[in-house]
């Protein structure tokens, strides 16, 4: 036998963890190795008093998937938590997605007809929009000016760090729109945090197979391509291949964890703060994702970041350019059968949790040709 593996799986992160976990479980023999002192990548959560921090920014986990759903059951239990962000802006608090709570208290209607009314009324500027060439157009034709302006532009200049009518459409797409008052984010079936938090869950991911962290791929590339008969790589596709159609772009954060001396600071997981004043785009308290009663608290404040090569990729870019560049590398990888890329960075797609574990699987009925 050639390889000391049939696998090296760079990246411990869901998506790595999720394809080490079926391809071991189909006899395949893995090595998973990630460049950080801890596995999980962004969706590792640390412990402290005893407060379980989302320490790469806020997951919740939701799915229409029942593949997705009966697969990832078998690795934790989820609680029972819904997400209802809050969105703070012109001194007021509104609730999220925009519903009939949201429309109450930002037009002061009651019921279904005088919201549509309502949205009606501020879109007919907008009409002659047929095909949304970029998100502020996209936004003014589904919302109109009131909704606009106090809850997206400035919130997704600062996200994105360029002008909105400079950003795919396809971003808003995200935002939900209804005429209930509902204000669970989601829309799916499937909605929760692992109970022991995500890094029990990608441990138990990971539970029989060999992984060494503090292991950086780009420290000794010879080696590592000579000990698996295939290696799945889950950073970022244009440095495997040193960059040579040039950078992909990412946007990057910042986290500010900041521990405080009461039992409660907001009252709620996730408030986003939408106004360009704020230079964070929203504030995370841990505790309220698991219904905590610790006598402190601890909350994040998320700061979108202009990504250099030193800072952490965290979303892709998918505008014209970058997708032109990342098919580039792709078909590159497509000529390549010694390796294979998955997850938000490989694949270069903004991945939801559920999208990362349904992709992984997909791969693995690949390799195993099943
Ligand atoms: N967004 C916004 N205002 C908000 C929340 C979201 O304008 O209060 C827009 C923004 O462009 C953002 C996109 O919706 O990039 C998706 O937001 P979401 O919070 O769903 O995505 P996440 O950043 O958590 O992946």
């Amino acid at each position: 036998r050639k390889y000391t593996y049939d696998y090296l799986i760079v990246g411990s992160g869901l998506f790595g963890s999720t394809f080490a976990q079926i391809m071991n479980g189909n006899g395949k023999k893995c090595l998973v190795i990630d460049k950080r002192g801890h596995t999980g990548g962004n969706i590792y959560t640390k412990e402290e008093n005893d407060i379980k921090i989302h320490w790469y920014g806020a997951h919740i986990f939701h799915t229409d998937n029942e593949e997705v759903w009966h697969y990832i059951n078998k690795f934790t239990k989820f609680n029972n938590y819904i997400n209802s962000p809050l969105a703070y802006s012109e001194g007021k608090l509104y609730n999220l997605p925009f519903n009939m709570n949201t429309f109450n208290k930002l037009w002061n209607v009651n019921t279904p007809e005088e919201a549509k009314h309502k949205i009606q009324e501020q879109c007919s500027k907008y009409k002659d929009i047929s095909q949304p060439a970029n998100l502020e157009e996209q936004a003014l034709k589904l919302c109109g000016d009131d909704i606009y302006y106090t809850f997206i532009k400035e919130y997704t200049e600062k996200q994105w760090g360029r002008p909105a009518n400079q950003l795919p459409a396809s971003i808003i797409k995200r935002i939900p729109f209804r005429l209930t008052y509902n204000n669970n984010y989601f829309n799916d079936p499937y909605q929760g945090i692992p109970k022991d938090g995500y890094t029990a869950l990608t441990n138990n991911l990971l539970k029989d197979i060999h992984v060494q962290t503090y292991t950086n791929y780009f420290d000794n590339i010879p080696y590592f391509q000579s000990i698996a008969e295939k290696i799945l790589f889950t950073g970022c596709i244009d440095e495997y291949f040193e960059y040579k159609f040039g950078r992909l772009d990412y946007r990057s954060l910042k986290f500010k964890h900041i521990y405080l001396d009461t039992d409660n600071y907001q009252g709620n997981a996730v408030i986003n703060y939408n106004e360009a004043k704020y230079p964070f785009t929203r504030i995370i308290e841990h505790k309220h994702f698991e219904f905590g009663k610790q006598p402190s608290t601890i909350i994040t404040k998320e700061y979108p970041q202009k990504y250099t090569p030193s800072d952490e990729p965290y979303y892709p870019i998918n505008d014209e350019k970058n997708l032109k560049c990342f098919n580039k590398y792709k078909a590159l990888a497509e000529k390549n059968s010694h390796v294979i890329f998955g997850g938000r960075l490989g694949q270069y797609a903004y991945f939801d949790m559920d999208d990362t574990i349904a992709s992984a699987i997909s791969l693995t009925q690949k390799e195993l040709s099943i």
